[in-house]
Parts: C-alpha cells; sequence; structure tokens
C-alpha cells in the first residue's frame, strides 16, 4: 500500500521540537543509562563473540542516535507560527503542537528502550536457547517446533507492545482530541490482525522452514515463494483484506464526482476505482492512499478529509494519489521490495548454514546450540535490523522524490499549485505536526518531504 500522503506523516509517528530540554525530559540520560546496565550486567552470562559485541553496539548505536534525532527535532519546534501557516495556526494551536510533538517523543524514547532492555535481558538469560529447547520439547517434528518457537516469539513481541499502542490510542490521542476508537474497535482490530497472522502467516512460515529444511538453494526457492505471495497479497489486499478493517464505498453522485471524473478523463484514471473510507472509526486524522494494482487497485479518500477540505482541495489531494499511479511509483517499489526480499533471503541462507562458519558465530553470539531455520530467522532478523535501518534511509529518500513528483504531477493536472498546498497545509495543522522538523530525523524516517519543502517546491516548478 502507498500512502499515508500526508506531510510530516511518517512512521513511526512524527517527533517534534522545542528550543531547549524541556524539564520533562531531563530524565531520558536515565533511559540510556538503564539500557546500558542492562547491557554491561547481562554481558558476562554468555559465552560472547566478536559478534555479539557487533550485534550489540549496533542495536544500542541505533537506538542512540534515534534518540538524538528524538531531542534535535524537539529543539528546531519553532517559536513561532512559520508564515506559510498563518492563517490556519495560530499561537496556541503552535502550543499545542509542541504538547503533542513532546508527549510522543517522550512515548516512542520510552517504547523504544523497554523493548531494546527486554530484546536484551531475553538473549542474555539464555532466552533464545531457552525456548528453542521448550518448542523442541512439545513436538518430535522439526517444522512444528519451528511453528511454535516463531509463534511464542512473535506473541511475546506483540504483547510488549500492547501496552505502548493502548497508551498512544487511548491516552495520548484522546487527550489531543484525535483519538475516535473504541475498546471494541481496538480489541476487534487485534485479534483480526491475529486472525490473518494465523492464516497468512503460519502456512507462509510453514513452507519457508519446510523449504529451508529440505531443499537445496533454499533462500532461492523461499524467495520465489515469498515473492508470488506478496504480489498475490498486494492484488487481493484492497478486495478481500482491507474490508475487514474498513467500509470502502464508491463515490456518491454529486458536485464532488463529477469533478473527480472529469479529472481521471484527463489523466487516464476511472472514478469508479475511487472510494470514501470511513478513516474516522479510528482517528479525525485525515488522509488519502492508493493501493493495490491491476483489476484490484483502489485510490482511498479518508471520510475526515472529505468532511475538512474543498473540492479543489480534494480533487489536487486525488491528483497527487493518480501522480503515484501514473509515474508507476506503485511498481517501482514493488520491483525495490521484491530485489530486497531476494537480498535478504540470501543471507538467510548463510545464517542457517549449518556447514556455514558464519551461522555458527551467529548462533554463538545469541547461546543457541542447535542450528535450525526457525532460529536462524529470527536472529537474522535482530542481526539485520541496523543494516535494514540504512536501506530504510536510502528507500525513504526515493520515497520522499516519489512525493515531490506527484505532488508536480498533481499541479500539472489541475493547473494550480495553490490548491494542494492549502490541503497539505491545513493537514499539517490539523494533524499537529512539526512544521519543520530536524533534518536528522527527516532523513531517518520520513517518507514525506516535510510540509515548507512540499510548499516551495510546489511555488518554484513551474508548469
Ligand atoms: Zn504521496
Amino acid at each position: 500500500m502507498h500512502g499515508p500522503c500526508v506531510p510530516g506523516e511518517i512512521n513511526p509517528s512524527p517527533l517534534n521540537l522545542q528550543c531547549s530540554i524541556p524539564p520533562r525530559f531531563r530524565y531520558y540520560p536515565w533511559l540510556g543509562l538503564a539500557v546500558r546496565q542492562a547491557t554491561c550486567m547481562m554481558l558476562p552470562m554468555t559465552e560472547w563473540n566478536f559478534m555479539t559485541l557487533l550485534i550489540v553496539a549496533a542495536l544500542f548505536l541505533l537506538w542512540k542516535l534515534e534518540f538524538i534525532a528524538t531531542l534535535l527535532n524537539l529543539k528546531t519546534f519553532p517559536e513561532k507560527v512559520p508564515p506559510e501557516l498563518t492563517g490556519v495556526m495560530d499561537e496556541s494551536k503552535l502550543e499545542l503542537g509542541r504538547d503533542y510533538q513532546r508527549v510522543n517523543a517522550k512515548h516512542d524514547l520510552l517504547q523504544s528502550a523497554v523493548s531494546l532492555t527486554a530484546l536484551l535481558v531475553f538473549w542474555f538469560a539464555g532466552g533464545f536457547g531457552w525456548l528453542d529447547t521448550f518448542a523442541r520439547s512439545l513436538t518430535h517434528s522439526e517444522l512444528g517446533a519451528g511453528l511454535i518457537f516463531l509463534s511464542i516469539f512473535f506473541l511475546g513481541q506483540s504483547l510488549l507492545s500492547l501496552p505502548f499502542s493502548i497508551y498512544e490510542t487511548f491516552v495520548i490521542e484522546n487527550r489531543f482530541g484525535f483519538n475516535r476508537s473504541t475498546p471494541a474497535t481496538f480489541i476487534a482490530d487485534r485479534l483480526k490482525g491475529l486472525a490473518l497472522a494465523a492464516l497468512i502467516g503460519l502456512p507462509l512460515a510453514a513452507a519457508v522452514l519446510w523449504i529451508f529444511n529440505r531443499v537445496p538453494n533454499a533462500w532461492l526457492w523461499a524467495w520465489i515463494l515469498l515473492t508470488l505471495a506478496q504480489l498475490i497479497l498486494t492484488w487481493l489486499a484492497p478486495t478481500y483484506i482491507m474490508p475487514l478493517f474498513n467500509k470502502f464505498t464508491p463515490m456518491p453522485e454529486g458536485e464532488l464526482k463529477s469533478e473527480i471524473e472529469s479529472l481521471g478523463n484527463r489523466c487516464g484514471f476511472p472514478v469508479k476505482d475511487v472510494f470514501v473510507m470511513d478513516g474516522s472509526k479510528r482517528s479525525t486524522k485525515a488522509n488519502a492512499f492508493f493501493t493495490g494494482f491491476g483489476k484490484n487497485r483502489k485510490i482511498a479518500l479518508f471520510d475526515t478529509l472529505i468532511e475538512k477540505s474543498t473540492t479543489p482541495e480534494l480533487i489536487a489531494v486525488l491528483a497527487h494519489e493518480i501522480g503515484h499511479f501514473r509515474r508507476g511509483h506503485i511498481k517501482q517499489r514493488l520491483a525495490a521490495g521484491i530485489i530486497q526480499t531476494a537480498a535478504i533471503f540470501f543471507l538467510i541462507g548463510l545464517a542457517t548454514n549449518p556447514q556455514g562458519h558464519f551461522a555458527r558465530l551467529l548462533f554463538d553470539a545469541f547461546g543457541v546450540t542447535t542450528i535450525s531455520p526457525h532460529v536462524g530467522l529470527v536472529l537474522f532478523s535482530i542481526l539485520f535490523k541496523p543494516a535494514g535501518k540504512i536501506l530504510s534511509v536510502i528507500l525513504n529518500a526515493w520515497s520522499r522524490r516519489h512525493e515531490f513528483e506527484a505532488d508536480d504531477f498533481a499541479k500539472q493536472h489541475t493547473g494550480d499549485a495553490a490548491p494542494l498546498a492549502t490541503a497539505l497545509t491545513k493537514m499539517t495543522a490539523d494533524h499537529l505536526s512539526h512544521p519543520s522538523p530536524h533534518p536528522l530525523r527527516v532523513w531517518l524516517d520520513y517518507s514525506h518531504p516535510p510540509l515548507l519543502q512540499r510548499l516551495k517546491a510546489l511555488a518554484q516548478k513551474n508548469l
């Protein structure tokens, strides 16, 4: 799925600015100390090799980098309303935005410190070896033990993040008036997610483990299987998976629909592929996205976006989404994902080869005696985290370029940059996003360029 297409909306949630470190932040160095203490206490508990040191150092550095980026980002929160936002944001809203960014930053830092500490404690208390032995004690089948191991590990990870998402939804988002999710919706979302993971994830995991246990050149076959699964899921998701979570209704008759029809005729995109999504079920935040391909492609406009925007603004946002489609961004990203999966599976092949030196080093580093594909998959995912970050920095830079291209497409096909500029500006103000995030934060995490850069580009490029 491509999107969201809102400035400052990133994964993880946007973090923001402040001119001096506020009092509530002063205890943050303790988080760093806690993580460091946990590392020092746990290190002697395992037979560690240089790989242990390398992975711990890389994980810690990555955590520290995120920490610094978060603080720098808070420091760069503007003191005064930027001229581009006057009219949509006043002093009190700017103050609210600063507070929102601060609360989110605090929450994110705490969550990343807790998950890193939990990982280090589990690792150095011999958790990986113990979990493998436990899974094997329940069944004689290698495949069965693998599925039990993976299920317990991923359930444990989800349970660890659950309190944070409850707090984020029902405390933070509630406090700033964004949350519309009820406990029933929240629980239903989690249960549906788990059911999908069991229905789709478990058979895929079983197939991958079977390939790695039985087939020569396993990485190649696993890659082919996963690529096919990814293509099928991307194709099916808009029609069969996304409706499990949201209602998609065709555009109702009216002025907006006829405007969309005329835009669609100019850009070669049929109006029947444009839907209204009930985003208001979970949040007041507005958005739009493009997803799927072939017959199952879909552009979704959130009902909250339609509620808050004028028709020219909606047409501009839609033209931006069509721009992603016409400029081939969806296909390019899918291709990049497929190449990335090939590289990852090749490395997983090395990490799980019982005769290989690399696999022995990796399993020793995590204190696991028996080399097996299921443990290898998890260990590799931890080893790959820092390298994955480098990859995501590159992919994010690429995605930001795509956003500029889609903005330019919208400008060309609507003949006017103003509606898109106001739509983006209104979304930034409504979502209390950081108007001018720190370059390090943008470089690390932003899949969309910050608002002011997009406005500048819209103003500069000629038609
Ligand atoms: Zn976009």
